[in-house]
């Protein structure tokens, strides 16, 4: 089934146009070859022909994109990007994710594309040209090096890999893991403790710094295995590492809101594309309760599959509609944080549910590799741990209502 995509009147005619372009580059090119595209997921063997055709498509595909104006939808035209405002950005992913993997059609590239944007942000005009230019013309690769196995990720003001100046380069020490893409980087941008001796706030003690793959003391230890598979989420030891000081990214002590920086717009992109995914897995699950009989009767005629199709529904609507409350927010410069948090709770747990429901109506096959639904819900579980895990926004949540109810203000019910 291709994806129905029609102007909202509420939006401008912009933002409209992204998503119907996205929409028809994605029915078109992408939706009828996805198998081909993506068939390593379901590990199907494929011919020399195959490869070849698969190769060609995404070439084609590439080509297709930069023509309408959306390459690199997430940076700046003048480095190559489509310009993209906030709010086109978070409609477009929405309508992107519904293809599994898309986006790097796109030139959208996680953990890259986070790295150039927080190259574009805090980078100086050198460490553009050494680091983010060939990491846009993808000459490089990248990986963001900041959870540890012996400190707490959802509290990264607990980190211990420590930087210290010794003359003009900095010295890191420390021990990371799930470096995603750790395998395949050039360069890690990595999260140091830089302030200790200095005082300061806990989050003003750290700064991210630019390491070299082949700078001597990095040590790639192994891709974890996750979800049973050996990925490219990497353990890394970094030992006595010498890097230039000018390789330090922004200034120092800048780095917990530089982190913040990529995270909080991050977390709003995430979940538009998880709202994609809730799309694609509805669509496959009322499209197989049409067709498929069970016990003298199409599955679309059982009480019990019209309360998943009614839930999920429900599911997808609301998430959907906090997320762009949520984003709305943010585009207006008002205060999201709330929001953020509430929206990185909800829209991970309601896309779980929905792709479940979706992999309980196909039966076996829901599990397979065959269809992206197994794929989707490994996808979403993890997110509830990924980008700080459910129990730590919730207690932002409560703690910024609190606040207003201790300063004697209620909750706006408008805001
Ligand atoms: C597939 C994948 C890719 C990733 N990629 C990257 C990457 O590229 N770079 C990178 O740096 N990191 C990456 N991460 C790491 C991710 O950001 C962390 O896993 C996340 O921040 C949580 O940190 P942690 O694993 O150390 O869990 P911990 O901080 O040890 O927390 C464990 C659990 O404790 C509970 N908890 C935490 N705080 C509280 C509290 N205050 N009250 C009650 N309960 C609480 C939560 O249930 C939480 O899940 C990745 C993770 C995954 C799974």
């Amino acid at each position: 089934m291709l994806m129905n995509v029609q102007p909202i009147a509420t939006l401008s005619e912009r933002v409209n146009e992204i998503r119907s372009l996205t929409a028809q580059i994605v029915n078109r090119e992408i939706l009828p070859y996805e198998n081909l595209l993506w068939a390593a997921r379901s590990n199907a063997r494929l011919t020399a022909d195959d490869i070849a055709e698969a190769r060609d498509r995404r070439e084609h595909i590439r080509t297709v994109v930069r023509q309408a104006g959306l390459w690199a939808p997430h940076l700046p035209v003048e480095y190559g990007g489509a310009g993209l405002d906030f709010l086109e950005l978070a409609y477009m992913n929405e309508v992107l994710a519904y293809a599994v993997g898309a986006a790097a059609l796109f030139g959208v590239v996680a953990p890259n594309s986070g790295n150039q944007s927080i190259l574009v942000k805090y980078g100086t005009e050198a460490q553009k040209a050494q680091w983010l230019v060939p990491l846009i013309e993808g000459k490089l690769e990248s990986g963001f090096s900041m959870t540890e196995p012996d400190a707490a990720g959802s509290d990264p003001r607990s980190l211990r890999t420590t930087a210290r100046r010794d003359g003009d380069e900095w010295v890191i020490n420390g021990h990371k893991w799930f470096t995603s893409n750790g395998k395949r980087a050039d360069f890690f941008i990595v999260m140091c403790r830089t302030e200790d001796a200095d005082g300061g706030d806990a989050n003003g003690r750290m700064t991210q710094i630019i390491v070299p793959r082949d700078a001597p003391g990095v040590n790639i230890v192994r891709g974890i295995t996750v979800w049973g598979v050996e990925s490219d989420h990497c353990e890394i030891i970094y030992d006595d590492v010498r890097v230039p000081v000018e390789n330090q990214l922004g200034s120092r002590g800048s780095g917990h809101q530089a982190a913040q920086d990529r995270l909080g717009a991050g977390r709003i992109y995430h979940c538009m594309n998880s709202i994609g995914q809730m799309w694609r897995a509805f669509d496959l699950m009322v499209e197989r309760t049409m067709v498929r009989e069970v016990h003298g009767g199409l599955l679309e005629t059982k009480q019990f599959v019209q309360g998943f199709i009614a839930d999920s529904y429900m599911d997808i609507q609301a998430a959907r509609l906090m997320t762009i409350h949520c984003a709305e927010k943010m585009a207006a410069d008002l205060d999201p944080r709330t929001d953020i948090s509430a929206i990185k709770v909800f829209v991970p747990a309601a896309y779980e549910r929905v792709v479940d429901r979706a992999i309980q109506v196909w039966g076996a096959a829901g599990v397979s590799g065959d269809l992206p639904l197994a794929g989707m819900y490994q996808g979403a579980r993890t997110l509830r741990l990924a980008d700080g895990p459910d129990e730590v926004h919730r207690i932002l949540i409560a703690k910024n209502v609190l606040s207003r109810y201790h300063g004697g203000l209620g909750w706006d019910f408008g805001n």
